[in-house]
């Protein structure tokens, strides 16, 4: 067997598996709407599991030393006003959701989407038909109110918004003209690419589409983040001394070196590192600088740089292609289908010749609930490289870069500092972002492994101490064979 083979061969079993499923008499809009309800009692079930845990009294013994009383109990109920929000939103969500399914949303965009085509004179031009348009924005302005509450209401009442009306106005329009920008070329290409291969469209699909996140992670930064934000090059300093040490240290081809103005919308912070594999850019966030000392926030980018040193940010991408490749190997099965159409009240004139824009929609629409698993299956993924990038910066030598950083006249052996290490470093930093962010210091075990792409404050901090014994260990075995 070929290595071609081993791969087209489970994409053979799931196309064969799909056709099955497509060809079956099945009533395919109540099918959706079950899975849609499955999946919001499975998060309303999983957020009332997290729910109490806001009322408890005290933080978990790891915790209790770095969160005295009155900073627990400002976590406690700033999580609490999230969760009840989270309630709301996500029963309006399924609300709506199920409500624009059940009064034929789906048909009516598609027969103003055919009005609009007609008046412009462009009728049969699928790529240019704007029917994913108007469903996009008919499901997204409802939401409009309970975003602008998020905002100037529940994280204003927590002391962390920090825009007005006119940016939040801004942002949004902004938002939905990327959308269009982009989205619409990209739609059109895909359309166009499954309308001209047929059957067939996988591998140039799928070629399109990571042709499509390179494009992508050149323009992100260059393009998009300075319509919302202003990156500007982190000053002279010993907290630049300390990051470029570390990067050439670890060979991390750093090119740029940013500060975000991330502070002009919220009082949450943030660090992290993108671009092509030769050419690097690390930004931070102006509101991490204000909060921590800069051998925290060297720590911070030790753990950032362990995610670039395990290709994280590349495992990432491939399990996302894999994903995509397995989802559109059950397509072709639905292509045709007219009785998904049908089911959702779409004419049988539509119907017989199904659209590849409805029929992609409603299929997507077929795979919530396994979605849902997945999400958390890459939660757990992401929370293991996380665990990784700890470790690696836990593995970091701190004295080279204290002697670097030479400006902050720091000599460990009287004032103790440098008797710590970058794991020590990296605890710190953590529970003063836990701190600043008033983020959730008890978590249910199973709303985390659903939710949470980072493990849990108690853990991480375990995992730093359990490092750190073995190290000593380690030491105190080489020590006595030395004597
Ligand atoms: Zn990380």
């Amino acid at each position: 067997m070929s290595f071609l083979d081993a791969i087209l061969s489970p994409l053979r079993c799931i196309q064969d598996y799909a056709k099955v499923i497509a060809d079956a008499d099945v009533d395919w809009k109540n099918l959706v709407v079950l899975f849609s309800l499955g999946v919001y009692v499975l998060e309303t079930y999983l957020l009332s599991r997290q729910y109490p845990y806001y009322s408890r009294e005290a933080p978990p013994p790891a915790l209790s030393q770095h969160f005295p009383g009155e900073t627990f109990q400002k976590s406690q109920n700033y999580g609490r006003d999230k969760a009840r929000f989270a309630f709301v939103y996500s029963a309006f969500g399924e609300i709506l959701g199920i409500g624009l399914i059940y009064a034929g949303a789906q048909v009516w965009a598609w027969k103003i989407a055919g009005e609009w085509l007609t008046k412009w004179g462009y009728v049969g031009y699928e790529v240019l038909n704007p029917f994913h348009g108007i469903l996009l924005l008919a499901s997204a302005i409802p939401f409009l109110p309970l975003s602008y509450y998020q905002t100037f209401v529940l994280e204003e009442k927590h002391g962390f918004n920090k825009m007005n009306v006119r940016l939040f106005i801004t942002d949004t329009l902004k938002g939905w003209a990327l959308t269009f920008f982009i989205g619409s070329p990209f739609l059109a290409g895909f359309l166009w690419i499954i309308r001209w291969a047929g059957d067939g469209f996988i591998p140039w699909l799928m070629s399109f589409l990571i042709a499509f996140q390179l494009v992508m992670v050149v323009l992100y930064p260059t393009v998009i983040q300075p319509l919302f934000n202003k990156l500007s090059p982190l000053p002279q300093g010993p907290l630049r001394t300390r990051i470029e040490a570390l990067a050439s240290r670890l060979k991390f081809p750093l090119t740029d070196l940013y500060v975000i103005d991330g502070s002009k919308r919220s009082a949450h912070s943030n660090a992290y590192f993108y671009g092509l594999p030769w050419s690097k850019h690390i930004v931070i966030y102006d509101t991490l600088i204000k909060q921590s000392a800069p051998e925290e926030i060297e720590a911070v980018l030790a753990h950032e740089l362990g995610h670039w040193w395990y290709s994280h940010p590349l495992k990432l991408m491939i399990i996302s292609e894999v994903h995509l490749l397995l989802l559109f190997s059950a397509f072709p099965a639905f292509l045709q289908s007219a009785s998904l159409l049908t089911s959702f009240g779409f004419p049988t004139s539509v119907a017989r010749h199904p659209p590849i824009i409805i029929s992609f929609m409603l299929f997507q629409n077929l795979f919530t609930p396994v979605e849902a698993l997945l999400t958390m299956a890459m939660n757990a993924v992401s929370r293991y490289f996380e665990w990784q990038a700890d470790k690696f910066a836990f593995e970091q030598d701190v004295s080279d870069n204290d002697e670097k950083a030479a400006t902050e006249g720091k000599d460990g052996s009287t004032d103790g500092v440098a008797a710590d290490d970058m794991g020590e470093r990296l605890a710190k930093a953590l529970i003063g972002l836990h701190k600043e962010n008033l983020s959730s210091v008890w978590v249910d075990w199973l709303y985390s492994a659903y939710h949470h792409s980072h493990p849990t404050l108690p853990e991480r901090l375990r995992v730093m101490d359990d490092l750190r014994s073995q190290k000593n260990l380690r030491e105190g075995a080489s020590a006595k064979k030395e004597l």
